[in-house]
């Protein structure tokens, strides 16, 4: 077995769950569909911004994050786009807002989506006696996490009892990339003190957490829930669990 000196976790569906039935539904044409945007239409209404009904709305808000998320995952350079650039772009298709409103208007918005997010995450509170064997085993422990909003990412770790058994949290929203970008698995080994193939990384997405850290030679565990194929054309990962809590077997302990 490979001696690990560290272990690298991702954070959602990996460390922490969203949970679909708490994610906010609305019905949208006669359908039930799974947004936060008619949490951020309520908010600019109430504080008073002139917003267009709530159909209009949330075709922008559609539009707006087509155009958003398309841009980034089509970005060579894998760059984060932040949070709050995102609502700023929304908010300049509510053309009815007067400028010197608007930032307070995407801040309004971005904060009431983001409360969506974190009220949909649960945690099995029996991943903090893996992350204490780990620790108790010496190991230094990482996450890293592609998020566009690090205050909630963080507020989500401390409100779970997650924060005491990190040595290192990396949000890409600070870090201004995502992963799969190979300087982010650099950086975690460079802080956790220790080389890139010494560290064991655990995550659910294979694009970023599988290729991520293959490119740095940094052995990675995917957590394969359903037992999904490994992506045609892609090299396996060193190991595949069905549970985050197997990465203790990985590690011997
Ligand atoms: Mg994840």
């Amino acid at each position: 077995m490979a001696s690990y000196q560290a272990v690298a976790f991702d954070l959602f569906d990996t460390l922490v769950d969203f949970d679909i039935k708490l994610f906010p539904v609305v019905e949208i044409d006669g359908k039930e569909e799974k947004t936060t945007s008619k949490a951020a239409y309520d908010a600019l209404y109430e504080g008073g911004f002139l917003v267009p009904n709530y159909p209009a709305f949330h075709q922008l808000w559609l539009q707006n994050s087509k155009e958003v998320w398309g841009e980034r995952n089509n970005d060579p350079e894998l760059k984060e786009v932040r949070s709050i650039v995102r609502f700023r772009r929304l908010i300049e298709l509510l053309v009815a807002i007067p400028a010197q409103d608007r930032e307070r208007a995407a801040k309004t918005a971005l904060n009431a989506h983001m409360y969506g997010i974190e009220n949909s995450v649960v945690f099995d509170r029996g991943r903090l006696d893996m992350l204490g064997r780990i620790k108790d085993a010496g190991l230094p422990v990482a996450l890293l996490s592609n998020f566009d909003h690090a205050p909630t990412a963080v507020r989500i770790i401390d409100r779970m009892g997650i924060t005491p058994y990190l040595d290192t949290v990396h949000i890409s929203e600070d870090e201004g990339f995502r992963k799969p970008a190979a300087s982010l698995f650099l950086k975690v080994a460079e802080e956790l003190g220790v080389a890139p193939g010494e560290v064991l990384f655990v995550g659910d997405t294979f694009d970023a957490d599988v290729t991520g850290p293959q490119s740095v030679g940094m052995p990675c565990a995917w957590l394969n829930r359903k037992g999904a194929p490994v992506p045609e054309g892609c090299k396996p990962p060193d190991f595949e669990i069905r549970d985050v809590q197997d990465t203790l077997s990985i590690l011997g302990l």
